[in-house]
């Protein structure tokens, strides 16, 4: 079965003559332990996808479903754990909280959910992240790459069901954004980890094992183990087909 999966998924968004199908029927299911990437053009559903099979957004019709759980149909206070305890999240700004050193934002869901860090995936994480040296500092001490580590860290400590991934590169200088594809592809092969991200970059996809490929809120394409150029041709194709 698959981890996360949208059936049949439609999202509208307002109503009359300004709506706007953000998604038009989405089917697709993201395995156990695979870096799954999605991708498409600009205004293509991505985010909205994402935003609903993790329970940030509510659907228009269908199912968006985490294991057996359907997300669509949950009432707020069951999303909000839902997204806790289930969930690990990497934004493109990384979402760090200010105040807090690195070490308490990456154990904050965990202490928010009544859990303690298992110790050693804890050290784990941080030692295979070069965090160890920087747990007592806050995110403005750090720089950005630093930073989206200790947001990686944080997703991943709570073994979650799946760690959903939202440009998370976009911010970064090349060399730190290719030791966070690195990071995510070991953490699919080394953990078990499942992971679907969000991008616009061939270049980052081609660390993904899948990429599904949205155009104008449908699923218009599914590559297996694609390198730069399967993703650069693919995503020209629906360019041109538009
Ligand atoms: P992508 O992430 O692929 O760029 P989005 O999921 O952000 O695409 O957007 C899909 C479509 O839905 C676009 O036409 C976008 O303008 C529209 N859209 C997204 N969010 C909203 C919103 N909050 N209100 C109205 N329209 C939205």
């Amino acid at each position: 079965m698959a981890a996360v999966s949208a059936v049949d998924l439609v999202k509208v968004y307002g109503s009359g003559d300004t709506a706007v199908r953000a998604l038009d029927g989405v089917t697709v299911g993201f395995d156990r332990a695979r870096f799954t990437a999605i991708m498409g053009p600009s205004g293509s559903g991505k985010s909205t996808l994402m935003h609903c099979l993790a329970g940030l957004d509510t659907a228009t019709k269908g199912q968006a479903l985490l294991g057996e759980t359907d997300l669509t149909v949950q009432p707020d206070r069951v999303l909000t754990r839902v997204r806790r305890e289930r969930i690990g999240f990497v934004f493109q700004s990384f979402n760090l909280l200010p105040q807090l050193t690195a070490e308490q934002n990456i154990t904050l869901p965990l202490d928010l959910a009544g859990r303690r860090p298992e110790r050693q995936l804890f050290a784990h994480l941080i030692d295979v992240l070069g965090l160890r040296s920087r747990l007592a500092h806050r995110p403005s001490e750090l720089s950005g790459g630093q930073q989206q580590r200790v947001a990686l860290a944080r997703a991943l400590v709570s073994r979650p069901e799946v760690v959903f991934a939202d440009e998370p590169t976009g911010n970064l200088d090349s060399r730190s954004g290719s030791e966070v594809l690195g990071f995510l592809r070991n953490s699919v092969r080394e953990l078990g980890q499942t992971i679907v991200m969000v991008t616009h970059d061939p270049g980052a996809a081609a660390y993904a094992d899948r990429v599904v490929l949205l155009a104008d809120g449908r699923v218009a394409g599914d590559l297996d183990r694609p390198d730069r150029a399967a993703v650069t041709d693919a995503l020209q194709q629906l360019a041109a087909a538009r």
